[in-house]
């Protein structure tokens, strides 16, 4: 059979060992690094990613030293013992024919801990620590410190390290003179700062040998001011190759930068275009990364010749077979990441493990089975939302016998609304990924039925699901009935005729996206990366360093207001890593953001508010039109006649709980519910 993907599946020979494919699992932190109680899971998930096919993993990041820790206590590895420890997880990875590479991660002043150092004391504006300025003597010791890590990873049986240059980690802090202010021989012109990751590079090639794969991950575009410009990251790629790195990966913006740089608006393979400009400035291979999710992107990137390997994180948390699936043609059966960062990057940061909103099962391997059951059951699961698909077809996944009975013309509940919202076109993906998988199952779906209890009770079911969704809260404002007020659902659905001034009442994520989804002209600059780039302002590093330039702002298409009751940041309850991206979009597009109001009332002038307790300042804000974005009650009918008629019932998803109902909640919950039924 000729393969989909000849590029993406050609093995790399790096002359001491082979990869057998050019997918790199990139780093990425899922808090199973930092305790050695976890170290079983995580050899468990590192495992189930190797059978999967991965070319080379590299795990989340690991300090080299307490001064290089995230946070405290943070994964390290500098002494014999731990190494020992790490040794669970590389002969899991190596029992299942992969290969693996640790991250050495030194945060610099990046560290939310106290003992953070830099090259100077600057504090950064993602950690409250201000870093200490490293001595001479102190840059002695970190280098010293990443040399042993990479010497220890060898000991633990890692086939190889990466070096963390970039994202505005302590080694990029070095490089640009926006945090390095030294005047010894580690400051000053560019030549004495990039002397640290040239000497880290080269000292630790002596100390591992040559048969032992050491990639660089080096920031080739910084996005904040003061940045690298391109001669410099050419002169610096040149370095790093004759200081013997195997690999250059590419980094792209400081953890501040203000331009999102992976999250589900930004357009796919967006950056691939600055790997393919250092191409042919070095011999060895280059990794090119950022927003590739899907087989298509990956090999259409390595067959134009943008990079010799793709790097991607999150897609294989989403689906640790996605290698193998492209292999086998598979592609439709793919669970896409869609980079929502909700349970993998915003757990991060929230101290909690990580996990992946489309794949429960992500880091929780060792205790999430979908085991082949023994008993079959005939079940019913109502309404094909997130929820109610993820439990159907899991449950016919293990055996049982599944009927899934939808109201709607078609599958996905409110993530057909999603799906609607420029920079959200990724929810389609999920959808395609549910659909393959309930013909894959064989669960039976059936469209534009709705489920009444007395059908339900006739056929006895052995159990009854309930993920019937939610219905809008009705917010119960004075005038409400006027015929200038709408729902977010006749908005999206497009059943609603929308005028130029817009209330939006409610700045959950849905008057968020349904603001955004009014602002815009129907043009998603998600999938126009010229216009995406021009609106970000991401411009070429040859021309301005950092890449950075003046955005070029559209007008909006409405005038917007987006209210809401509680004092305090509209979007504060968005996601931790995406709620700046949101409420930035808006800003760019004008939006007034309104807090700590009072609705007191709607008519045919607009939407009269004032502010606190005491209802100071009464205003009207003028507005045609008024969408009320004010939550979601469950919706639950079926529940009081089938249990009183004995039937089984489990709720999930947003019949259960509808408040600050999400996805992710949703596909965790039905998931859950059918591996234990
Ligand atoms: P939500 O996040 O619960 O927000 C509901 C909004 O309505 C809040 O701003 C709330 O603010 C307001 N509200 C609540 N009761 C009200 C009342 N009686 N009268 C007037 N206003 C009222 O719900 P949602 O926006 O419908 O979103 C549902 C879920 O979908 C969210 O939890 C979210 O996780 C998910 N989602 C997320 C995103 C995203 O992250 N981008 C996008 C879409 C959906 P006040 O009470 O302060 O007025
Ligand atoms: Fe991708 Fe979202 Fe899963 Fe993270 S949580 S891996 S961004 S789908």
């Amino acid at each position: 059979m000729t393969s989909l993907y000849p590029h993406l599946l050609a093995p790399l020979d790096l002359g001491y060992t082979t990869l057998k494919n050019r997918v790199l699992m990139g780093s990425m932190h899922t808090g199973l690094e930092d305790a050695a109680k976890h170290t079983p899971r995580l050899a468990a998930y590192f495992a189930e990613r190797a059978r999967g096919g991965v070319g080379l993993i590299v795990t989340g990041g690991v300090a080299p030293n307490i001064a290089g820790w995230a946070k405290p206590l943070a994964g390290t590895l500098a002494t014999h013992a731990a190494a020992k420890r790490h040794r669970v997880v590389t002969d899991a990875v190596h029992a299942e024919g992969g290969k693996i590479a640790m991250q050495i991660l030194h945060t610099g002043r990046y560290g939310y801990h106290p003992f953070a150092v830099g090259p100077s004391a600057i504090k950064s504006p993602i950690s409250p620590f201000k870093p200490s300025e490293l001595s001479a003597r102190g840059v002695e010791s970190q280098i010293k410190a990443f040399v042993r890590c990479a010497a220890l990873a060898r000991e633990a049986g890692y086939d190889g390290v990466e070096v963390m240059g970039s994202e505005g980690y302590f080694i990029n802090q070095f490089l640009s003179s926006h945090t390095n202010k030294r005047k010894d021989g580690w400051g000053g012109d560019y030549s004495n700062r990039m002397r640290l990751p040239v000497e880290i590079m080269s000292r630790t090639r002596e100390a591992v040998g040559r048969d032992f794969i050491i990639i660089y991950r080096l920031s080739m575009l910084d996005l904040i001011p003061d940045g690298s410009n391109w001669d410099e990251t050419v002169l610096l790629a040149k370095a790093i190759e004759g200081a013997g790195a195997s690999i250059i990966n590419t980094g792209i913006g400081w953890h501040e930068a203000r331009v999102p740089t992976i999250a589900t608006s930004v357009p796919r393979a967006a950056f691939a275009w600055v790997t393919r400009k250092m191409k042919g400035e070095v011999g060895i291979p280059l990794v090119t990364t950022n927003r590739i999710n899907t087989p298509e992107v990956a090999e259409a990137l390595l067959a134009d010749g943008c990079a010799d390997m793709v790097s991607m994180a999150r897609p294989l948390l989403a689906d640790p077979d996605f290698v193998n699936k492209a292999a086998r043609g598979l592609n439709a059966e793919i669970n896409t990441c869609i980079a929502c960062n909700q349970a993998c990057l915003d757990h991060a940061f929230k101290n909690k493990v990580a996990s992946c909103l489309v794949n429960p099962r992500a880091c929780h391997e060792t205790e999430l089975h979908y085991d082949r059951t023994l008993k079959p059951k005939r079940i019913a699961v109502i309404g094909a939302g997130p929820a109610g698909l993820a439990c159907a077809t899991t449950l016919a996944g293990r055996g049982h016998n599944v009927e899934l009975f939808e109201s709607a013309s078609e599958i996905g509940g409110q993530f057909n609304m999603a799906k609607r919202i420029p920079g959200k076109e990724e929810f389609h993906e999920t959808l395609r990924y549910f659909g393959s998988q309930i013909t894959r199952t064989g669960v039976r779906l059936h469209l534009n039925t709705r489920a009444d209890a007395a059908s339900l009770i006739a056929q006895q079911f052995d159990d009854v699901v309930l993920a019937t969704g939610v219905v809008p809260r009705d917010p119960k404002i004075k005038g409400q009935d006027s015929a200038n007020v709408v729902s977010y659902i006749d908005v999206l659905r497009g059943n609603a005729k929308v005028g130029e001034k817009v209330a939006v009442v409610g700045a959950g994520g849905i008057g968020f996206d349904v603001s955004e989804f009014l602002v815009g002209d129907g043009h998603s600059a998600t999938l126009d990366l010229k216009a995406w780039k021009a609106e970000w302002g991401v411009g070429d590093p040859a021309e301005s360093r950092g890449g950075l330039k003046r955005p070029e702002l559209s007008p909006p298409t409405r005038k917007v207001t987006l209210l809401q009751r509680k004092v305090g940041k509209p979007g504060a309850g968005l996601g931790k890593t995406t709620g700046w991206i949101h409420r930035s979009a808006l800003k760019m597009k004008q939006v007034e953001m309104l807090s700590g109001v009072n609705y007191d009332g709607i008519d045919a002038r607009g939407l009269h508010i004032s502010f606190g307790d005491k209802h100071k300042n009464p205003t009207c804000i003028e507005a045609d039109t008024i969408v009320l974005c004010t939550g979601q009650e469950p919706l639950r009918e079926l529940e009081a006649p089938l249990t009183a008629a004995g039937v089984k019932v489990h709720r999930i998803g947003g019949a259960d709980v509808a408040s600050e109902l999400d996805a992710k909640r949703a596909i965790d919950q039905g998931s859950r519910l059918a591996a234990r039924l």
